[in-house]
């Protein structure tokens, strides 16, 4: 089962990715990872194309599509993937259709996390991060310290209100061709509107289940 998993920064995607994935036993796709393990690899085929990223540069569409071609004709997504983070645009969305079609399957599910803009400040605001090991933690964890480095937690530079509002603003903008390319294009789209900022991303989990559930895509596997 290939599933597409869209949300804006801070809606708790790459969570819901991951539990999802287990739940589900398929793997989750992440470009990041896939550029990381090329990078790694000098012989890697691709690892010309995309070493320009250690010089702070950005790779181009192109190369993106290949990467993400080269890591789902791998062994590890034969059954399925979830991608988190690709397609962000509908060009990268029509690639991603001709390398699933060349390897014989299709997207089956576009899962849309739908948080609303108060949750989403609310939840960035609250949130305080380890400067040590990066954890990320909240207000309402009731802590000051991190329990495992000691060190006092802070707020992020860009947990502002300001920067919150234009990141969300930006992904609204960007994804909203995306949106409307994936709802056109027949393929089920479960839409889960987040507007209580204390559900759990394990009560997420659950309501997303049941809508799958209900759905119910016939190609699984
Ligand atoms: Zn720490």
């Amino acid at each position: 089962m290939y599933i597409v998993l869209l949300g804006a920064p801070g809606s708790g995607k790459g969570t819901q990715a991951s539990l999802l994935g287990k739940k589900m036993n398929i793997e989750h796709l992440s470009t990041g990872d896939l550029f990381r393990a090329i990078l790694a690899d000098t012989e890697h085929l691709l690892y010309p194309d995309v070493q320009v990223i250690k010089e702070g540069k950005l790779v181009s569409d192109e190369v993106v599509n290949r990467v993400v071609e080269d890591g789902l004709r791998g062994e590890r997504f034969k059954k399925g993937a979830i991608l988190d983070g690709y397609p962000r645009t509908v060009a990268q969305a029509k690639a991603l259709d001709d390398i699933l079609h060349k390897l014989g399957k299709e997207i089956d599910v576009v899962i849309d996390l739908d948080v609303t803009k108060a949750v989403l400040m609310e939840r960035l605001l609250s949130r305080r991060v380890c400067p040590e090991c990066k954890r990320i933690f909240s207000v309402k964890d009731g802590i000051d310290f991190c329990p495992d480095c000691n060190v006092e937690l802070i707020i992020r530079d860009d947990d502002n209100e300001k920067v919150i509002e234009e990141r969300f603003k930006e992904y609204q903008e960007k994804t909203a061709p995306l949106k409307d390319y994936y709802m056109s294009s027949g393929v089920p789209y479960i839409k889960t509107k987040i507007d209580d900022v204390d559900i759990t991303p394990a009560e997420v989990n659950q309501l997303i289940l049941e809508k799958l559930d209900k759905t119910k895509p016939d190609k699984v596997g």
